[in-house]
């Protein structure tokens, strides 16, 4: 592409600021485009995990390197977190480096959204929202999912408790997935994620709640608003095509075991940009750096989806046992995302069977995670506590109380 083009994205969340921010401080004319009224809109508030124990590298240098600014929004850092087995058993993983972390998603000032915001505007891009653009007039699509693989509930809300971090593998709690409480400065959230569909969602998020206020009893909760969101998890015959660069979750670059996908995010939306500005080839980069992890997580969801509470508890235990011999939690845990020549082969294995093609996708051959059918296990009464739980919360909604993401959200 010839420098003085301008450039259109589709999609002002981290890779379409990210591919903006590199492109504008290289003197091209960038204009990117949101169908919301900002960027971040689309969670609300919601904290996510920056995960750092997939790869040797530290995500804060590799964002330096790349050319953005890490201090342009707030970062908790942790290197602990309460581990909680199937049977409620809780451990502690610990690091002595940096785990991962917590980024607020949102508009408010101090969220990643922002901080790329910020990024993107000091270098010259343009930001146009609420504002519809085609597909086929963008070079760049950074629109986040399409489909529906999986889902995640939340509740935020108030309180006195001090910084607390907890991931939960509880098949009844968090169907095929995972739940977690985050606190950070005096607000909470605990969230629970769906990788089985279902029906009357609510009781999972009211049961969790439940289940966390059970087992920590001195956190305080005054809840303020639900949020969520869906994930979307794909893999793309092409990355690059008929002039357009597919990124972030709009090229399904993401984990396919738990759902982390900011990483990938911020660092399709810069291969693109570098390749625009002839310094790599996409296509070839997004297959020797992001795929194998990509196809790595393939295979651990297809695992994943086999299993139930016993394997998580096994699980645990050896996440336990290789933390105890090692003193570092995050070993263990990084293996199981980095690839290897068995996860390279089942994917090869397993990969036709799991993914759907979608007809849709351009003639980019794309294959998505279904969404799967929900089990017999699933069907169960909410406990009186979760019940409790759930009016509180709907008192709360009828004072105004705001849920930014349902099952019938887009
Ligand atoms: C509830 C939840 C929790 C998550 N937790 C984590 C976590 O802890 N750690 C992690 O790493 N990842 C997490 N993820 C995944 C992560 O949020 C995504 O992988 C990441 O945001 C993808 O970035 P993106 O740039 O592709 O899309 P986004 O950052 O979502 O940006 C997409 C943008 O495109 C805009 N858009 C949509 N349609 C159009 C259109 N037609 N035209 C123009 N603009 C459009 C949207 O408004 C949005 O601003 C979570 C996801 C969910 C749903």
């Amino acid at each position: 592409m010839a420098e003085s083009q301008p450039v259109h994205i589709m999609g002002a969340g981290l890779s379409g600021l990210a591919a903006a921010t590199t492109l504008a401080n290289a003197g091209i004319e960038v204009h990117v485009h949101d169908i919301r009224e900002d960027s971040g809109q689309r969670f609300d508030g919601d904290f996510q995990a920056l995960e750092n124990w997939s790869m040797d590298s530290d995500f804060f240098e590799q964002l330096k390197q790349w050319g953005y600014d890490p201090n342009e929004f707030k970062a908790t850092e942790f290197s602990e977190v309460d581990l909680i087995h199937p049977d409620d058993e809780i451990s502690k993983t610990y690091t002595p480096k940096i785990a991962y972390r917590i980024v607020e998603r949102g508009t408010s000032d101090h969220t990643i959204d922002q901080g790329f915001k910020r990024m993107a505007i000091k270098a010259g891009a343009t930001l146009h929202y609420k504002s519809r653009v085609k597909e086929t007039d963008c070079q760049i699509i950074a629109c986040g999912p399409k489909g529906t693989s999986a889902v995640a509930y939340g509740e935020i809300f108030k309180t006195q408790h001090p910084n607390h971090i907890a991931f939960q593998l509880n098949d009844k709690l968090a169907p095929g997935a995972y739940s977690y409480l985050i606190i950070i400065d005096g607000i909470g959230l605990i969230c629970t994620c769906l990788w089985r569909k279902q029906k009357g969602s609510e009781r999972f998020l009211n049961e969790t709640i439940a289940w966390y206020q059970k087992h920590y009893p001195d956190i305080d909760m005054e809840p303020v608003k639900r949020v969520g969101g869906k994930g979307d998890f794909t893999i793309n015959k092409n990355y690059f095509q008929d002039g357009r660069y597919y990124v972030g979750e709009s090229g399904g670059l993401q984990d396919f075991m738990w759902g982390f996908g900011m990483r990938m995010a911020v660092w399709s939306g810069y291969l693109a940009a570098q390749d625009i500005l002839g310094k790599c080839n996409y296509e070839k980069e997004v297959r020797k750096q992001l795929m194998p992890y990509v196809k790595t997580s393939v295979t651990n969801r297809f695992l994943m989806n086999r299993v139930g509470d016993r394997t998580f508890k096994r699980m645990c235990k050896a996440w336990m046992k290789h933390q105890s011999k090692t003193g570092d939690g995050l070993i263990w845990i990084g293996k199981l995302f980095r690839p290897n020549i068995f996860k390279s082969t089942l994917y090869r294995i397993v990969s036709p069977f799991m993914l759907r093609k979608d007809a849709k996708a351009m003639g980019r051959g794309v294959r998505r995670l279904p969404f799967r059918k929900a089990k017999k296990r699933d069907n169960w009464e909410q406990s009186s506590s979760a019940i409790e739980v759930g009016n509180r919360w709907n008192k709360i909604r009828r004072s105004g109380g705001r849920t930014s993401f349902s099952e019938s959200s887009d």
